[in-house]
């Protein structure tokens, strides 16, 4: 059997490794030079840089135990800590009850609770419906601690209003239930293992960043007779019946044709949709059209000094910061800095094309710098622009209309009996690695033996992702 896999992310790499295994032809054409995808790594001077934070988590043993066999057991464990600067002053994050109760002025304090107690006695007679993100936390938050802590920071990274923002996205990202739930969970932190249990822990390479995994399966997969072609730019996907009959690409100026027996797709799902030959129906071409994404801009300051934060992450909600959240990588492996100096990983959201994204590093490095030296973590002129990065594709936006709009897709490509499409970019879902790992693997599985292995079911409930 001869199968093309499109992209080479994790669920790209995991899907292709796992019939390579299997002994079945794979061949994965990846747009970019190089592999990983959004939790790929690259090298510049001593530094090992990310897209961002990318910590490694899963409450699946045996997909933990995959993952040490990819990364030859080089992996370190670490503490999590991220924290939110907010009003001059660090919470934790997640949030923690005793610590909001100490950080937060007495006056907001009490108009948080307040609130809370309000919403809480106007939802006994009326409730209030989980139409959009604003209305999904203050219900479980009151409104002061919405705004303090979920609606700025939120229509700060996604540039648009809370009440344009579906529900659904506060279910999957905000590990509290509610107010309540965060109280009881500091007096009486949850067991591993209980649902919607705060991560604590996370698994990351001991080299290399992040991108070790997909470098990991890659040099596997090769190893195993799978062919990786990277600069490719798919052209076409030609549909006969209900099959997709050929698949062509172009690289290095010339152009080729496979026939596989099946396609796993991993990129941008209204991408690839573009590229059905004959074309996909106009309602379809309208949906996909609609479904936008958040595009970041990853600027990365070279600071002379052993360390800058002690936290992986740090939350920025504030308005008046360009940047929304910086990191450490420092902090997530010895390897990724020397001692003596650190990178410090500075996003700002945008829409691809827009003026933020067309920042240069020069620009953004300044913006950034900026951003840190009125917070007090950075004294003028101590950093220097070290590199820039861009994801177009980052967050899929999760409006009021995604969900409609992802449906009308299905008639596109449900019907084809070998056309697969997984991962977050297959999906449009907000998920984590272990999920696109999970869902390639299984969908690959799916693939090779004709029944069907689960994988539409991989992160598919109300869990807590990240
Ligand atoms: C800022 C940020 C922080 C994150 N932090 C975490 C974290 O802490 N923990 C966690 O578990 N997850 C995190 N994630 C999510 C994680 O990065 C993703 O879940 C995971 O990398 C998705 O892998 P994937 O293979 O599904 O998709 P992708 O990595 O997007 O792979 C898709 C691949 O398809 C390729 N492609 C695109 N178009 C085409 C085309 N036309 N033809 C061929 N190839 C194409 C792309 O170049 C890419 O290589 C984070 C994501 C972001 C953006």
């Amino acid at each position: 059997m001869h199968v093309v896999v499109l992209g080479a992310g994790l669920a790209g790499l995991s899907a292709a490794w796992t019939l390579a295994k299997e002994g079945h032809r794979v061949t994965v054409l990846e747009k970019e030079d190089h592999v990983g995808g959004m939790a790929s790594s690259w090298k510049v001077g001593p530094y090992t840089l990310d897209h961002g934070p990318h910590r490694f988590h899963t409450r699946d043993e045996e997909l933990l135990r995959h993952v040490y066999e990819i990364l030859d057991n080089q992996v370190v464990i670490r503490e999590r800590r991220s924290r939110i600067y907010l009003e001059g002053k660090y919470f934790d994050y997640p949030l923690k009850a005793l610590n909001v109760l100490k950080g937060l002025d007495v006056f907001l304090l009490a108009r948080a609770l307040a609130d809370y107690t309000w919403i809480r006695m106007v939802q006994w007679f009326r409730p209030i419906p989980d139409t959009h993100f604003e209305n999904w936390v203050i219900k479980r938050f009151g409104r002061t601690l919405y705004r303090l802590f979920f609606g700025t920071y939120t229509s700060k990274a996604w540039r648009m209003p809370c009440n344009e923002i579906s529900a659904d996205w506060a279910a999957q990202r905000i590990a509290q239930a509610n107010l309540w739930d965060t109280i009881k969970k500091t007096l009486n932190p949850p067991r591993e293992g209980e649902v919607r249990s705060l991560v604590t822990q996370f698994w990351y390479p001991a080299f290399g960043g992040i991108g070790a995994l997909s470098e990991g399966y890659a040099k596997k997969l090769v190893q195993q007779g799978g062919e990786l072609e990277l600069g490719v730019n798919v052209q076409r996907l030609e549909l006969e019946g209900t099959r997709v009959a050929r698949v062509v690409y172009e690289r290095d100026g010339r152009t080729h044709t496979l026939a596989p027996d099946h396609v796993i797709n991993t990129a941008p799902l209204p991408r690839i949709l573009e590229l059905f030959t004959p074309a996909v129906a106009p309602e379809v071409r309208q949906a996909l059209d609609a479904l936008k994404y958040i595009g970041i801009v990853f600027v990365y300051l070279e600071v002379q000094k052993p360390s800058v934060v002690p936290d992986h992450w740090v939350y920025l909600p504030s308005n008046e910061l360009t940047i929304h959240r910086i990191s450490e990588f420092k902090n997530f492996s010895d390897s990724a800095a020397p001692g003596d100096s650190t990178v410090i990983c500075c996003e700002i959201t945008c829409r691809p094309g827009d003026e933020r994204w067309n920042l240069t590093l020069a620009e953004a490095a300044r913006i950034a710098e900026r951003d840190l030296v009125s917070i007090g973590l950075l004294q003028p002129g101590e950093s220097r622009g070290l590199d820039l990065a861009k994801l177009p594709f980052a967050y899929p936006v999760y409006d009021l209309t995604y969900k409609q709009n992802l449906d009308a897709l299905r008639p596109a490509y449900k019907p084809l009996t070998n056309f697969h499409t997984t991962g977050r970019q297959g999906l449009y879902r907000y998920n984590n690695m272990d999920h696109s790992i999970a869902m390639g693997r299984k969908v690959a599985r799916t693939v090779a033996k004709g029944v069907d292995h689960g994988a539409a079911e991989v992160a598919g409930g109300k869990e807590y992702f990240g």
